[in-house]
């Protein structure tokens, strides 16, 4: 059988949650260091480790099967690929910053200015919805100093805390695109490799539902029973168990981790106690 080809990124933001991601999945494999590729052990997965800015290239031209990139990387690059599962880590977002002690009332700020950025076809695509015209200034890294060496009045960048942007002298004054990372495929994958990439994603979905929800159990009255029931639905409803003592019952659930805090009050609310939090590793529903 031939092997599904992976490109993951490989020195950098998304390089240690990628690999994180297919461990979790099962499959075994030895990335020693400055290693260009890696065979996995036990799934017919081979890794090729990349600049991420080669990835959508790669995929496209059917080098790799499928890779992982920022949702930035993707839409920058505009290659002929899909998106097949977006992954939730290496949150981002991108954003133009100005310098800290301009006034900026609005986007018109921009008409007419000079911009730096590493992403032009985004930035592009954002002015010309937002009518501006603008001088898009293409650099590939350390966008951040461009206003302070005169290059730009603006910079259009990755932000996720914003000290980057902070000890700079910038602040961020619109959010042009928000970001995570997402798994891209060949469009022209084979039979046999979308059987293996639904494999894979089979194992992804597991791994990150079970990552959102948490499995509870508690001890409840009897009285306070249907109330409960009704704040923990469960995958498809509740196990309930009698305890030893009379008239009382443990109650087993699956909630989402956003609801969580909320849920947990209501549930004290309604006579629970002895409540248990539990991680679940894998949850195929
Ligand atoms: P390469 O050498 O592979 O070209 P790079 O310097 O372009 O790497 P990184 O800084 O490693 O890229 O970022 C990779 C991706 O991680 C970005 O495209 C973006 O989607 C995401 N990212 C970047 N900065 C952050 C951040 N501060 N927090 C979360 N995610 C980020
Ligand atoms: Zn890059």
């Amino acid at each position: 059988m031939s092997n599904l080809k992976v490109a993951i990124q490989k020195s950098g933001r998304l390089s240690e949650d990628s690999l994180r991601l297919f461990k979790e999945c099962g499959i075994k494999f030895n990335n020693g260091a400055k290693k260009l590729k890696a065979q996995s052990s036990n799934f017919p997965i081979e890794f090729l480790f990349l600049r991420d800015d080669d990835i959508p290239g790669y995929v496209e031209d059917g080098i790799a099967d499928i890779g992982i990139v920022g949702q930035n990387v993707h839409e920058e690059y505009q290659k002929q690929i899909e998106v097949v599962k977006h992954l939730g880590f290496s949150r981002c977002r991108l954003s133009l910053a100005v310098p800290r002690e301009e006034k900026y009332s609005d986007i018109s700020f921009f008409e007419g200015k000079n911009i730096a950025t590493s992403y032009p076809n985004i930035l592009k695509k954002f002015l010309d919805t937002k009518g501006i015209t603008a001088e898009i200034h293409q650099i590939s890294g350390s966008v951040e100093i461009a206003p302070g060496i005169g290059l730009a009045e603006g910079i259009c960048d990755i932000v996720s805390s914003g000290s980057t942007l902070l000890s700079n002298g910038l602040k961020e004054v619109e959010t042009v695109m928000k970001s995570e990372a997402v798994m891209v495929a060949d469009s022209k994958l084979s039979d046999e490799k979308r059987v293996l990439l639904n494999q894979l994603i089979f194992r992804i979905n597991s791994v990150l539902e079970g990552k959102n929800n948490k499995y509870v159990l508690l001890n409840a009255p009897n009285d306070s029973l249907d109330k409960i029931i009704s704040l923990l639905p469960g995958m498809r409803s509740p196990t309930v168990l009698p305890l030893a003592q009379e008239g009382w019952s443990s109650i087993h659930s699956v909630i989402n981790e956003d609801d969580f805090w909320e849920n947990i009050e209501k549930l004290r609310e309604a006579g629970a106690e002895g409540i248990l939090v539990v991680p679940i590793e894998k949850m195929i529903k």
